[in-house]
C-alpha cells in the first residue's frame, strides 16, 4: 500500500449520481437509494484540506455535472487550485451543455472523457468479498497489500470524510459504514500503518486486489436493443449485505452469484493476463476523440442534454 502522500491525485467526489448502470461501477452505481451531491461549503474545506498535497487534486462522480451545482464547483475550484493542478472526470452527460465551463476549468488534457460505451469499456467485479472466497487469509492479506486500485488510483473525499481509496469510500456509502478521515489539514499525511483501520474494515468486502474477468453489457447500462443486462457480480455474503442496505440493483435482480473458492490457482490462472487498469485501449479528453479512433457503441452524446 502507498502512503497517501506519495499520490498523483486526490479525488473530491462531488456526487455518486450518475446517468449511466455499468456493470461492476466502481462507484456502485444503480445500488443506491439516494446519491449524495456535496455541499460547496464542504467542496472549499475539501480543497483547503490538500494544502500542501504535491499531486493534483480530482473533481469526479458519479457524474460531476449532475450536481445541481456544477457551475458554482467549477468556479470554486477556478478560486482554489492552479490550473494544472486540476483534473476532471466525466462520462459525457451534458457535454455540449457544459462544454464551455468545463474547458475554462481545465486543460484538455486533464480531463478524462469516458462514456463507457466501448466494448472494451470494462470492470472487473467489486462486490466478491475476498474474505469470502480466499481461505488462506496470509494469501489474502498479500493480495490485499498489493491491490492494483490502491497502488494506481487514489484517495478520495467524500461527504462522508477521507478515505485511503476510491473504492473503500464507495463502500462506505453503499454499506453505511462509520464515514472517513475527518477533512482537516493534512488529512492525507497519513502511511499505511495510519490508515490499518480503514483496510481492515473495507478491503476485506471487495474484490478489487482479486483477479478476476472484466465484465460489461457493452453500454454503460443504457438501454439496448439486444436487451442486455447490466448486472454486478457478488458474493453470498455481500448480497445479503446489500439487501440489508435495499440496493436497487439486488431488488432488481440485476446481479449474478460468486459462490466458488478463490485458489491459488484461480490466481494463476487469472493473472496472467489480468490488465485491469488497460480497460480502454485509448486516452480520450472530449467526445471528437471517439468519433476519430475507431468504431464504438456510443449511444448518445446528449446534445440536447437529455438521456
Ligand atoms: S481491496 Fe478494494 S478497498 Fe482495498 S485497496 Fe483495493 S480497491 Fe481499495
Amino acid at each position: 500500500m502507498r502512503p497517501l502522500s506519495e499520490m498523483t491525485i486526490i479525488q473530491i467526489e462531488v456526487t455518486n449520481a450518475c446517468w449511466l448502470k455499468c456493470s461492476n461501477c466502481t462507484r456502485h452505481v444503480g445500488h443506491h437509494k439516494n446519491p449524495f451531491f456535496m455541499d460547496l461549503d464542504f467542496i472549499e474545506k475539501a480543497i483547503d484540506s490538500l494544502e500542501g498535497f504535491e499531486g493534483n487534486i480530482g473533481i469526479m462522480g458519479g457524474e460531476p455535472t449532475l450536481h445541481p451545482k456544477f457551475d458554482e464547483i467549477c468556479a470554486i475550484v477556478r478560486k482554489k487550485i492552479p490550473r494544472r493542478k486540476r483534473e476532471f472526470w466525466t462520462s459525457g452527460f451534458q457535454w455540449a451543455k457544459k462544454k464551455d465551463v468545463i474547458l475554462e476549468t481545465w486543460d484538455k488534457d486533464r480531463i478524462a472523457y469516458n462514456e463507457h460505451s466501448t466494448p472494451g469499456g470494462k470492470h472487473t467485479p467489486l462486490l466478491v468479498s475476498i474474505d469470502e472466497v480466499v481461505e488462506d487469509k496470509k494469501l489474502m492479506w498479500q493480495m490485499i497489500d498489493n491491490c492494483w486500485i490502491q497502488s494506481q488510483w487514489s484517495a478520495s473525499i467524500t461527504p462522508k470524510g477521507g478515505f485511503f481509496c476510491e473504492v473503500a469510500a464507495s463502500l462506505d456509502y453503499l454499506l453505511e459504514g462509520p464515514g472517513g478521515y475527518k477533512i482537516e489539514k493534512g488529512w492525507w499525511k497519513k502511511n499505511p500503518n495510519q490508515f490499518k483501520d480503514q483496510v481492515e474494515r473495507y478491503c476485506k468486502n471487495c474484490s478489487g486486489a482479486l483477479p478476476l474477468p472484466a465484465e460489461s453489457d457493452g453500454y454503460g447500462g443504457r438501454p439496448n436493443k439486444e436487451n442486455v443486462n447490466n448486472y454486478d457480480t457478488i458474493s453470498k455474503g455481500m448480497l445479503e449485505k446489500l439487501k440489508s442496505v435495499k440496493s436497487q440493483k439486488v431488488t432488481a435482480g440485476h446481479y449474478k452469484i460468486y459462490d466458488k473458492k478463490y485458489t491459488i490457482k484461480d490466481l494463476e490462472k487469472y493473472s496472467e493476463n489480468w490488465e485491469p487498469s488497460k480497460f480502454k485501449p485509448f486516452v480520450t479528453h472530449e467526445p471528437k476523440d471517439y468519433d476519430e479512433k475507431g468504431p464504438q457503441r456510443r449511444v448518445d452524446h446528449n446534445k440536447s442534454g437529455k438521456i
